[in-house]
C-alpha cells in the first residue's frame, strides 16, 4: 500500500457489518436504513434504464438534476444559485468531499477538521497530502470550542471541514458556532466544506448552512446527497455546490476521479428532489419515533445517552457495563449480545480519544430497533 494510504485499515463500517453478518447480530453500526426507498423515485430510475438514459452522462450532471439540486437549495437557504456554474453532481458526498479537497488544496496545506470526524475526511486529507488539525468536541453537548479552534490556526491553514448534523455526535452547530467559524474563515481567507448530508434528519433544531451566513457563499463548498433523505444509500448520488472559482477546482478533480456520476440514477434523483414538502415532514416524523424507541431503550439498558439533535445516530457512553474500552464493548455486544455498534476511537486523530463512546444507528424498522433493546435488555 503506498504511503499515504498506510495507516488505514478496512473501515470500521465494513468491519461491523461483516461481524453482525458472521454473528448473526443486529447491525446498529453502519447507517444504513433496513427498508427501501420511494417507489416513486424507483420507478423514475426503471423509467430512465428503460427510456436508454444509459450512457455516460454529461461530466457535471444531468442538467435535470443540477436545476433540481438548485431549487432544493433555494428552498433551503434563500441563495439563488446558476445550475450550469455552480452545482457538480459526485458519486455520493463521499466524492464531493474528495473532489473538493483534491481540487482545493495543494499538499502542505492545513485543514481543520472537528475530532470525532467521518473516517473518509482523514484518508482523502492524507492522499492529497495535506496537514491535519483535529479539534476535539467533548461531552455532554460537543460543543466547539473557540480558543482550541483559533489557537489551530497558522498560516498553513486552508480550509475548515464542517460536518452538520454532526456524525456520528448527532450534534447540530448552532448558529453561534457558525458565526465564529464564518468569522474565523473571513478573517484568515479559509475555505470552509460543509458535509450537510442529514440536513433533513434534523430534529431538535433548523439545520442551518454555513454557505448562508453573510460573506460565506463565495467560501464554501456545500455538500450534499440523496442518500440519507432517501434511504437510498446505495445509489451513491452526491453534489457539491460553489461559486464558480471554486466549482472550478471541485469539477477538475471530479473529471478525473469518476469523469460523471451513474446517468439513470441521476434521472431519478431529478425526480426525488421534486418531492412535495411532505416527504421530508414525513420522513422525519417516521425518524423521530424510530429515535425515541432507540434513546429511551438504551436508558433503560443503563447507558448514559447523549442527547442528539440530528442525524440518525446516538452516541452513549459504556462505560457502566465495565469493559477496557469502545473496541472491547463492541466485540463483546456482537458476542454475547448480537447486537452491532460502532467503536467511535477510529474517529479521532488521537486514539486514545472516544474510548468511552459507542455510537449506534436507528435508521432500522421499529421491530429491528425493539428486539436489539430486547437483547440488551437481557445479556448486558
Ligand atoms: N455514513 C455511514 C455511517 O456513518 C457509513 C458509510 C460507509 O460505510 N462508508 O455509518
Amino acid at each position: 500500500v503506498a504511503k499515504r494510504l498506510e495507516k488505514f485499515k478496512t473501515t470500521i463500517f465494513t468491519q461491523m457489518s461483516q461481524l453482525a453478518i458472521k454473528h448473526g447480530a443486529i447491525n446498529l453500526g453502519q447507517g444504513f436504513p433496513n427498508f427501501d426507498g420511494p417507489e416513486f423515485v424507483k420507478a423514475a430510475a426503471i423509467q430512465a434504464i428503460n427510456d436508454g438514459k444509459n450512457q455516460y452522462a454529461r461530466g457535471y450532471g444531468v442538467p435535470d438534476l443540477n436545476s433540481a439540486i438548485a431549487e432544493r437549495f433555494e428552498k433551503d437557504t434563500g441563495l439563488s444559485i446558476n445550475p450550469e456554474k455552480e452545482v457538480t453532481v459526485t458519486s455520493g458526498c463521499t466524492e464531493a468531499i474528495a473532489a473538493a479537497i483534491l481540487g482545493l488544496i495543494n499538499p502542505g496545506d492545513e485543514v481543520i477538521l472537528f475530532a470525532p470526524f467521518y473516517d473518509s475526511y482523514e484518508a482523502t486529507l492524507s492522499m492529497a497530502g495535506a496537514k491535519i488539525k483535529a479539534i476535539t468536541l467533548k461531552p455532554p453537548d460537543f460543543a466547539v470550542p473557540i480558543k482550541e479552534l483559533k489557537a489551530a490556526l497558522t498560516k498553513q491553514t486552508r480550509a475548515i471541514l464542517i460536518n452538520t448534523p454532526h456524525n456520528p455526535t448527532g450534534k447540530m452547530f448552532s448558529r453561534e458556532e457558525l458565526n465564529v467559524i464564518a468569522s474565523i474563515c473571513i478573517e484568515n481567507d479559509l475555505l470552509a466544506f460543509t458535509d450537510e448530508v442529514y440536513d433533513k434528519l434534523a430534529f431538535e433544531m433548523d439545520h442551518i448552512s454555513m454557505a448562508s451566513l453573510p460573506g460565506m457563499y463565495d467560501r464554501t463548498v456545500t455538500m450534499n446527497s440523496l442518500g440519507k433523505t432517501f434511504s437510498l444509500t446505495g445509489w451513491k448520488i452526491g453534489w457539491a455546490i460553489a461559486p464558480p472559482h471554486l466549482t472550478w477546482g471541485v469539477r477538475q478533480a471530479h473529471s478525473f476521479l469518476t469523469f460523471a456520476t451513474c446517468t439513470p440514477m441521476q434521472w431519478a434523483a431529478a425526480a426525488a428532489l421534486k418531492a412535495p414538502e411532505s416527504y421530508y415532514e414525513e420522513l422525519k416524523r417516521d425518524y423521530m419515533a424510530k429515535k425515541e424507541i432507540l434513546v429511551e431503550g438504551l436508558k433503560a439498558v443503563g447507558f448514559k445517552v447523549f442527547p442528539s439533535s440530528g442525524t440518525y445516530f446516538v452516541v452513549v457512553d459504556h462505560t457502566p457495563f465495565g469493559r477496557k474500552d469502545d473496541v472491547d464493548f463492541c466485540e463483546y455486544l456482537i458476542k454475547q449480545v448480537g447486537v452491532v455498534a460502532i467503536p467511535t476511537s477510529v474517529f479521532y486523530l488521537n486514539p486514545e480519544e472516544g474510548k468511552n463512546l459507542v455510537r449506534f444507528t436507528f435508521c432500522k424498522d421499529e421491530d429491528t430497533l425493539k428486539s436489539a433493546v430486547e437483547r440488551m435488555k437481557q445479556k448486558l
